[in-house]
C-alpha cells in the first residue's frame, strides 16, 4: 500500500496515525466487542468520546467557559443559514466582509433572511486580498460582523482580526480552524465544517459565546435554533458519533503534535517553503494572492499558460502529489497544505516545482 501525497481542498488529507488508530478500532471499540459507530449516542462508550472531544477543543482554543461547543451537521454551508436565521430581526442587520466565494455564500443566505450589508469586497480584484478594515467601517448597530477567516479558493488569509468594538464577530474558520495558535475571545462566533482541517466531512464545530446565544432568536424549528443543541449537549437527535470520534482522534493528534503553538509553526514553515519556490522561479510561477494576505493553507499560483498548468497537474500526479488543480471557478494550480500534511509532503511539491521550471522554464 502507498499513500499519495493529498493536496486536496476538501475532503482533505487526515493524518494517516489518526486512520490508522480508527482501522484499528473499528471492529472493536475500547473492548466492548462493537464499533464506536455502533453504539448509542447516550452510552458510556461514546458518552467519553463526545466529552473528550469537547475537551479537547476547549483546551487546544484555549476556550473559557463563556463559550459553548456544538457538534452539528450540515457543513458549513447550514451555519450560513442559521446563524441570520437565529440572530437576525426585521431590526436587526448584519455586516459581511465579501473576501471569497464562501463569504458570497454567506452573505447571500442571511440577505435572504433578513438585512444584511456588505461592508468591504475584494472581488473587484479577483479576491487576491484581504481588505483593510477599519472600525468605522462597521454598522455600530449591527447585529453581528461576517468574516472568513481563511479563503480556501483563493488562497488568502486575515493575518490579524478586526477590532469590532462591541459588536459580535463572527468567523467560518472552515479551512484554517486548529491550524495555528490564536487569541479566541475577539470572536462571539466561530464555525467549521471539519473535512479541512478536523476530520471527515458530515459534520460543522460550531463555538459561541453563551451570552449571545441569550439573545438568540426564539420559535425556530428545533434543529436550527442553537438553543435545542445546546439544552441536549449536542445530542438533540443522533448526532454523527463516527464524525465526532475521527475528529476527536484528530484533535488529540494535534495535541501529541505539541498543540496550535507546534501546528502554527509547521504550517508557517510550510507555506513558506512553497511561497519561496513560486517566488524564486523568477517569474515562472505567479502567486494568486497579495503577499500580505497570503494563506497558510492555501497556496495558489498559475503558471505561464493554461497548458502547462494541465502538464504540471498531470506529471505532479504521476508523480504522486495528488488534486492539485485550482478551484474549477479560477483554475491555476492550488496546493492545499492543512494540518494533516507534513512537511515530507511540501518538501516533494516544491522539488517537483523547481524540476518543472528547469525542464519546462
Ligand atoms: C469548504 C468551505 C465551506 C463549505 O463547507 P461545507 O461543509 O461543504 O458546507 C465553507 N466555508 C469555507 C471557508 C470553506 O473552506
Amino acid at each position: 500500500m502507498t499513500r499519495v501525497f493529498n493536496f486536496s481542498a476538501g475532503p482533505a488529507a487526515i493524518p494517516t496515525e489518526v486512520l490508522e488508530k480508527a482501522r484499528d478500532e473499528l471492529l472493536d471499540y475500547d473492548g466492548s466487542g462493537m464499533s464506536i459507530m455502533e453504539h448509542s449516542h447516550r452510552g458510556t462508550f461514546y458518552e467519553k468520546v463526545h466529552a473528550q472531544a469537547k475537551a479537547l477543543v476547549r483546551s487546544l482554543l484555549n476556550l473559557s467557559d463563556e463559550y459553548e461547543i456544538l457538534f452539528l451537521q450540515g457543513g458549513a454551508s447550514l451555519q450560513f443559514s442559521m446563524l441570520p436565521m437565529n440572530f437576525l430581526t426585521p431590526d436587526r442587520s448584519a455586516d459581511y466582509v465579501l473576501t471569497g466565494q464562501w463569504s458570497v455564500l454567506a452573505h447571500r443566505e442571511a440577505a435572504l433572511l433578513g438585512s444584511a450589508r456588505k461592508v468591504a469586497s475584494s472581488e473587484d480584484t479577483g479576491f487576491d486580498q484581504i481588505p483593510e478594515l477599519k472600525m468605522s467601517d462597521f454598522d455600530p448597530g449591527a447585529e453581528y460582523i461576517h468574516i472568513t477567516s481563511n479563503n480556501t479558493i483563493y488562497g488568502t488569509q486575515y493575518q490579524s482580526f478586526p477590532d469590532t468594538g462591541d459588536v459580535p464577530l463572527a468567523c467560518d474558520m472552515s479551512s484554517d480552524i486548529m491550524s495555528r495558535a490564536m487569541d479566541i475571545r475577539p470572536f462571539a462566533m466561530i464555525y467549521a465544517g471539519a473535512q479541512k482541517n478536523l476530520g471527515p466531512a458530515g459534520l460543522a464545530l460550531v463555538i459561541i459565546r453563551r451570552q449571545w446565544l441569550d439573545r438568540a432568536n426564539t420559535g425556530l424549528p428545533s434543529m436550527l435554533a442553537y438553543h435545542s443543541h445546546v439544552a441536549k449537549d449536542s445530542r438533540y437527535n443522533t448526532p454523527p458519533t463516527f464524525g465526532i470520534y475521527m475528529m476527536r482522534n484528530v484533535l488529540l493528534w494535534i495535541s501529541e503534535m505539541g498543540g496550535l503553538e507546534a501546528m502554527g509553526k509547521r504550517n508557517a514553515e510550510k507555506a513558506g517553503l512553497l511561497y519561496r519556490t513560486i517566488d524564486d522561479s523568477v517569474g515562472f510561477y505567479t502567486g494568486c494572492a497579495r503577499r500580505e494576505s497570503r494563506s497558510s493553507m492555501n497556496v495558489t499560483f498559475r503558471l505561464p499558460n493554461v497548458d502547462l498548468e494541465k502538464l504540471f497537474v498531470s506529471e505532479a500526479n504521476e508523480a504522486g502529489l495528488m488534486n492539485l488543480k485550482g478551484y474549477r471557478s479560477v483554475g491555476g494550480i492550488r496546493a492545499s497544505i492543512y494540518n494533516a500534511l507534513g512537511l515530507d509532503a511540501v518538501r516533494a511539491l516544491a522539488d517537483f516545482m523547481k524540476r518543472f521550471v528547469k525542464e519546462k522554464g
